[in-house]
């Protein structure tokens, strides 16, 4: 049969003597490195406590990286030999320079077929993912960013404008009004920046807060977790500190030296692979030098708002300044409950400002700025105002904007006196993203025009059919608790043995659908489909036939269309004829 993939060569007996010399010694230092490195955070609490173990759990490493440095030179690690071998390609093409140890395609594709292929593809004879679009559209329901409405693209399709024109005071005045509708605010002071939903949180804690502070979070998720970026280097004792190891010297297939026979843990590699540093609300708060006290929840459950309270009522002395809450962690689809976080505060008649992170619930699901006496909320334009990134959208009350006078954070872009001393007069410090801003007047205009009480509702019978396709193919849902089931996004746990990150390369794969990976700590046991923004039943129907399709792929024994035809059910019965629609016939 023939194969166009090119496998890799057998490296060593390409390189020369000396090269070889000088790799393994590199090869060694590394592993050295990879030995030190995890060792540093746990060497001066471990060994000193206990030097036995210490030294014991010392050997399987050291023996496996010795070994690994006499095992021959990478290719794939070698700058030199992959080089090499892109030279070689480019001289006589992809075929030519796998002849001599693969068996190589005898239809190479023509030159034509390779524009916008990367070297790196072409040296695999793997056209690069960006280099054709498949037919139909990229069926995307990750839970942000999210499909944008036609009139919204339409909206921001414009020649660049001059914002010092007089048309622009009105108009961005009247962005600022209407931002206030999600939020559900009339007393807010709304604010809209150039930036994401972190810059909004940024603008929260800088504005309101002083190093030093006291502030309550609760971790429950990735967006309220706290040690994203580091996990590689926790421990060498760490499971992942040995995956990492591995990885890093993991052998070509047709390597000398077969690679070690412990299995992978694939449920850990995309935590190895794809760390993501996102700042946290806690991360951001530590690195800002808050004194920052946590309330641990299970991820999967939400803000635990009797802890809380204990922590409240334990803080006689009122030093806590603020409490802060995702509204809706991403990471988990649990919803918290917002106004039972403001209650247990009341009920402890503390002081605290709380700060909200409404970044993927705001605009989608109910929010009562106003009644659950919020001080800050923040959320990024690429959630339920479904536009492109690039606006962070804050609602600030009374009492938020009074401790900006006596916060001593050092704050600049996001200050919010600079937004004060020219949003009353319709303008802005800094040069505005004006497509943006038509989209986001269109985008609220829509929310608008379908009442914000429907979009709610909507939200609501989407995530429900959803659920309800869930439980047809017998998933189930991280979140147990039924109070905190999101109506943004649907996160489930993959079925026993599969690690759920090939359900999602199999979606896109195979079928242009994009659902969201599990990240961080559920990396590899839960997938996620969102149903955020801009979307309807039928839009919806298709994200759950890609899902289905992709479970069937990946050989999980369901029924096709269970799944689907739970949700369709689920839909007919609950669906609204559209309000302008009414007595069509
Ligand atoms: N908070 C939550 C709940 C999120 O879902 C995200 C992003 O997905 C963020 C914060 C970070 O927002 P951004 O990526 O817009 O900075």
């Amino acid at each position: 049969m023939e194969r166009t993939h090119v496998e890799g060569v057998n490296a060593a007996s390409e390189l020369p003597k000396t090269s070889n010399i000088i790799h393994r010694l590199g090869t060694i230092f590394r592993a050295s490195l990879s030995l030190v490195l995890p060792l540093s955070s746990s060497l001066s609490r471990f060994a000193a406590l206990f030097p036995l173990s210490f030294c014991c759990s010392l050997l399987p490493s050291l023996s496996l990286s010795l070994s690994l440095s006499f095992l021959p030179p990478l290719p794939f690690t070698d700058p030199r030999i992959r080089e090499n071998r892109l030279e070689q390609q480019a001289l006589t093409g992809p075929a030519a320079s796998s002849s001599s140890s693969v068996a190589s395609s005898s239809s190479a594709p023509p030159s034509s077929l390779l524009r916008g292929f990367s070297a790196s593809a072409a040296a695999s004879s793997k056209p690069a993912p960006y280099s054709f679009s498949p037919p139909g559209r990229n069926h995307l329901f990750v839970p942000g960013p999210v499909n944008i409405h036609e009139n919204v693209l339409r909206a921001m399709d414009r020649p660049s404008q001059n914002h010092r024109d007089p048309w622009f005071a009105p108009f961005f005045k009247e962005c600022l009004e209407d931002s206030k509708m999600i939020f559900g605010t009339k007393k807010g002071t709304p604010f809209i920046y150039p930036g994401t939903g972190t810059g909004g949180w940024e603008s929260a804690l800088t504005n309101t807060l002083s190093p030093g502070d006291k502030v309550v979070t609760f971790r429950y998720g990735q967006f309220s977790h706290l040690w994203i970026g580091k996990i590689v280097f926790l421990s060498l004792f760490s499971k992942r500190a040995f995956v990492f190891i591995f990885i890093f010297f993991r052998r070509p297939r047709n390597s000398l030296f077969p690679p070690l026979s412990f299995p992978l843990p694939r449920s850990l590699l995309p935590r190895i692979l794809h760390p993501t540093p996102t700042p946290t609300p806690k991360d951001m708060m530590q690195r800002l030098g808050l004194d920052v006290q946590v309330i641990e929840c299970e991820w999967g459950t939400g803000a635990d708002e009797a802890a809380l309270q204990k922590v409240l009522a334990a803080d006689t002395g009122k030093k806590i300044k603020a409490v802060c809450v995702v509204h809706n962690e991403t990471t988990t689809g649990v919803t918290s409950d917002v106004k039972g976080v403001r209650d247990a505060m009341d009920s402890s008649s503390h002081p605290a400002l709380l700060l909200v992170d409404g970044v993927s619930s705001i605009g989608a699901l109910e929010f009562k700025f106003d009644d659950w006496k919020v001080d800050v909320a923040v959320t990024g334009s690429q959630k339920a105002l479904s536009l492109p990134t690039g606006l962070a959208l804050l609602a600030v009350s009374e009492k938020a904007l009074a401790a900006r006078k006596h916060a001593g954070m050092k704050r600049c872009y996001y200050d919010w006196e600079d937004m004060i001393a020219t949003n009353a007069a319709g303008s802005v410090p800094y040069t505005p993203s004006i497509p943006l801003l038509y989209g986001l007047k269109e985008s609220l205009d829509l929310l608008k025009a379908e009442g914000f009480d429907n979009v709610v509702k909507r939200h609501h019978r989407l995530a429900e059919g959803t659920r309800k396709a869930v439980k047809a193919w017998g998933l189930e849902l991280l979140c147990r608790e039924p109070r905190w089931r999101s109506d943004s996004l649907t996160v489930i746990e993959s079925p026993a043995g599969l690690d759920s990150a090939r359900i999602v390369a199999e979606a896109y794969k195979r079928y242009n659908l994009s659902i969201g990976v599990g990240l961080s700590k559920v990396a590899g046991k839960v997938f996620r489909i969102g149903h955020l923004g801009n979307c309807d039943e039928v839009m919806q129907a298709s994200a759950l036939a890609g899902t289905e399709m992709a479970l069937l792929s990946c050989g999980v024994k369901i029924e096709p269309g269970r799944g689907v035809g739970a949700a369709l059910e689920y839909w007919a019965e609950t669906s609204k004829v559209i309000p302008t629609r009414c007595g069509s016939s």
